[in-house]
């Protein structure tokens, strides 16, 4: 995340790093998007000052500290005004319930989902409903974003903040850490 910028083109709901970008919701806003990803890809993440860095499993000095951890999946997605693609990462039970509508739409590639937050609480919970699909399929041609290439990049940054004795903490092989969901 750029704490800075220039020009006068500043996006309101997302967060650009490289060619890619992270959707997020702001309080009382929605974001309705179809879902370009094949399956999505998962990890699990400790919550630790403010942003998710990643398990490394045996070795890792989070579980070794009881940092708890949970289960994050990422899915990328296309904005349907603006057309244009950002990746979506949500806990266990929004998946969950992206993973039902997509059954019910036949596969998760093509799902048009409205996301919004409907309250004023910064931590109020991404709540969803699903739209109809979409007329055309400009999507179909729009390139599904390198989703563990983006997360790299962000653990580095999240690597930053760790204090030192967790700076053992770099993320080389990001694919290690990740799988394809809902095998
Ligand atoms: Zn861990």
């Amino acid at each position: 995340m750029q704490p800075t910028g220039s020009g006068w083109d500043v996006p309101e709901d997302l967060e650009s790093a490289g060619e890619f970008r992270w959707w997020k919701i702001a309080a009382m806003r929605t974001l309705n998007l179809v879902i370009i990803s094949h399956t999505p890809i998962w990890y699990r993440g400790h919550f630790y000052k403010g942003r998710m860095v990643p398990c490394l499993g045996d070795n890792c000095a989070m579980c070794a500290e009881s940092v708890g951890s949970q289960l994050r999946y990422v899915f990328a997605g296309a904005d349907t005004v603006t057309q244009r693609v950002g990746l979506l990462e949500t806990g266990q039970s929004v998946a969950s319930e992206i993973h039902d509508l997509a059954l019910r739409h036949g596969q998760l590639r093509g799902l048009v989902i409205e996301i919004g937050k409907y309250s004023r609480s910064k931590n109020s919970r991404m709540e969803l409903r699903p739209l109809d699909p979409m007329d055309g399929t400009w999507w179909a041609k729009l390139p599904i974003p390198d989703i563990a290439k983006a997360l790299e990049l962000t653990w580095q940054r999240a690597n930053a903040i760790l204090p030192e004795k967790k700076k053992d903490r770099v993320i080389t092989k990001p694919s290690d850490y990740l799988a394809e969901a809902y095998k």
